[in-house]
C-alpha cells in the first residue's frame, strides 16, 4: 500500500485520555465474555453434570442455538498467540477432526431440542481456512445436516488472508458464510518479521477482493496493538493500510504477554523488542481517534463498527451482548461450542471442552461428552452476570429497572460495590446520574475496571492475565 512507503513520521496523539489515568489502571482484569470469567471455572465435572446443562437447557421458550466450531489448525505459529491451536501441514489432520466434530455432535445433539432453530454458526480457531474447499464442504454438510438452520442464519467465519483461495470462499459462501474476520495484526514488514507472520498487504488486499467479490456483506479486521517493533508511527501506518480495505468493523486488541502460558512469547523477552508501556498506551489512544475520525463508532472495548453495521445500531438501541466471540446482537441465545476449547453457554451455567486434541479425543471414543470443566451458575451468580455485562454493553446501570429485573434492591444489595466505585469517580471514570451510575466517554477504556467491582470472585484468588489496557 502506497502508506507503507511514505517516510516514518512521529506520531504525537492528541491526548483525550490522559497517560496518568491509563498507567494507573493498566492492571489485571478479565475481559468479562463470560460471568464468571473462564479461569474461575471449576474442573469437578461430577458436580457440574454436563448432560443436566444440556437436557435444563430445553425449556418451554428456550431460545434459538448459537453454535461456534473450533478448527485448532494453524500451517506455522505466529509468536504472539494466545489462541489454542495445533501447527501441522498434514492436511489429514482435519479429516481427523471432522470426524471428532461428528462424533461430538452425535454424544451432543440427542440431548438437545431437535426443533430449536440455529441463528448463528461461528468458526474460529486456530485457522478454519486450513481446512481444504473439500473440507469445509463437508463441515457444512456434517453441521446442517445435524441442526435446523434459520434461513436468516448468520454464519460467519475468521479468516487467514495467507491461507485463502477462491475454492475456500465458494465453499463458504454454500455453507452461507457472509461475514468474515481477517486476521491482520499488523501490517509493518519488521513487526511481522519480528512476530514470525509475514503477511504482505497485497494478501489482505486479494482476500478481500475475493471475499467481495463472493457476496461477503461484512468484512471484520483484526489489529493487535503493543507487538514487538511496533511503534505509534508504525501502527498509524498499519490502521491507514487496513482502513483502505475498507472493513465493516474493526477489533483492535491489546497484545497480552503471557510468557509464562504461550511459551514461544519468550522468544519476546529474549530479543527485548516490545514497546514500552507508554507507547503502547499511545497505540490504544491512536486508534481511540483515528477510527472514529474515519467514520467508525466505537462499540465498546476494542471494538469499532461503521454507524450503519448492525452492531452500532445494536449499541445505540441497547441491544448489545456479550458471549466468548466478543460482542454479538443476538439475544437469548444458547451456544453450543464444538470441537477442543470450546466453551458452551446454557442458562444454568458453562462448559469448556478440553484443550488437548488427545484428551479430547480420548474422551469421545469413551462416548463421554468431552468436557475438561465449567461453572454451574448460582441465583447470585446470575444477578451478577446481568450487572457486569450491562456495564460492558450499555455503559450504564438503570438501578429501578435492574430492581424489577433481578428482583432486588440493587442499590442497597450491592451497596458497598457502589460504594467501592469512588475512586473511578474520582478520576472522570463514572458519573452518578439521577437514576444509577454511568460510565463516560473518558471511562470507556476503563469499562473493565468499573465491571470488576461487581466480581464476587475478584478476591478469590482466581489469577487474571489480561490488563485493563
Ligand atoms: S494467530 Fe492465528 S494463524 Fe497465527 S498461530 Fe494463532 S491461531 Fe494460528
Amino acid at each position: 500500500m502506497v502508506s507503507s512507503l511514505l517516510p516514518d513520521p512521529v506520531y504525537i496523539p492528541r491526548v483525550h485520555v490522559g497517560m496518568d489515568l491509563l498507567r494507573k489502571y493498566n492492571v489485571p482484569v478479565p475481559r468479562y465474555t463470560s460471568y464468571p470469567p473462564a479461569n474461575h471455572f471449576s474442573d469437578d465435572i461430577a458436580a457440574l453434570r454436563p448432560a443436566d446443562l444440556i437436557a435444563n437447557d430445553n425449556r418451554p421458550g428456550c431460545g434459538p442455538i448459537s453454535i461456534y466450531v473450533h478448527l485448532p489448525f494453524c500451517q506455522s505459529r505466529c509468536w504472539f498467540c494466545g489462541c489454542t491451536n495445533l501447527i501441522t501441514t498434514r492436511q489429514s489432520a482435519a479429516d481427523d477432526y471432522l470426524d471428532d466434530l461428528e462424533e461430538e455432535i452425535a454424544l451432543t445433539a440427542p440431548l438437545m431440542d431437535p426443533v430449536r432453530r440455529v441463528t448463528q454458526f461461528h468458526l474460529g480457531g486456530g485457522t478454519p481456512t486450513f481446512l481444504s474447499k473439500a473440507q469445509l464442504q463437508r463441515l457444512g454438510r456434517i453441521f446442517k445436516s445435524a441442526f435446523p438452520f434459520a434461513p436468516e442464519a448468520e454464519i460467519a467465519v475468521e479468516i487467514d488472508p495467507r491461507h485463502l483461495d477462491a475454492g475456500q470462499v465458494e465453499a463458504l459462501r454454500e455453507m452461507g458464510a457472509r461475514r468474515a474476520s481477517l486476521g491482520v495484526q499488523d501490517t509493518d514488514p519488521a513487526v511481522q518479521a519480528a512476530i514470525h507472520r509475514v503477511q504482505p498487504p497485497a494478501m489482505n488486499e486479494r482476500a478481500v477482493t475475493l471475499l467481495r467479490n463472493a457476496g461477503f456483506t461484512s468484512i471484520n479486521v483484526d489489529l493487535i496493538y503493543g507487538l514487538p517493533k511496533q511503534t505509534v508511527s508504525t501502527f498509524a501506518r498499519t490502521i491507514d493500510d487496513v482502513l483502505g480495505l475498507g472493513p465493516d468493523r474493526l477489533s483492535v486488541f491489546s497484545y497480552a504477554h503471557v510468557p509464562g502460558l504461550k511459551p514461544a512469547q519468550r522468544i519476546f523477552d529474549q530479543q527485548g523488542n516490545l514497546p514500552g508501556i507508554d507507547e503502547k498506551l499511545r497505540m490504544q489512544i491512536l486508534a481511540r481517534e483515528r477510527l472514529p475520525a474515519s467514520g467508525y463508532v466505537e462499540i465498546g472495548m476494542d471494538h469499532y463498527a461503521r454507524p450503519n453495521d448492525e452492531l452500532a445500531v445494536a449499541a445505540r438501541e441497547s441491544g448489545l451482548h456479550r458471549n466468548f466471540q466478543g460482542y454479538s446482537t443476538r439475544a437469548g441465545a444458547s451456544i453450543y461450542g464444538f470441537g477442543i476449547s470450546a466453551i458452551s453457554t446454557t442458562p444454568d451455567g458453562y462448559r469448556q471442552n478440553h484443550k488437548s486434541l488427545a484428551t479430547y479425543r480420548m474422551a469421545l471414543l469413551k462416548g463421554e461428552l468431552p468436557v475438561a470443566r465449567g461453572w454451574r451458575l448460582t441465583e447470585e451468580d446470575r444477578r451478577r452476570q446481568v450487572i457486569i455485562m450491562r456495564l460492558m454493553c450499555e455503559h450504564r446501570l438503570d438501578f429501578a429497572a435492574l430492581s424489577r429485573e433481578l428482583n432486588v434492591d440493587v442499590a442497597g444489595v450491592y451497596a458497598g460495590e457502589l460504594a467501592s466505585l469512588a475512586d473511578l469517580e474520582a478520576d472522570g471514570i463514572v458519573v452518578r446520574t439521577g437514576t444509577g451510575i454511568e460510565i463516560t466517554d473518558t471511562g470507556l477504556p476503563f469499562v473493565r475496571m468499573v465491571a470488576a467491582r461487581f466480581d464476587a470472585y475478584r478476591t478469590r484468588g482466581a489469577v487474571c492475565h489480561a490488563r485493563a489496557v
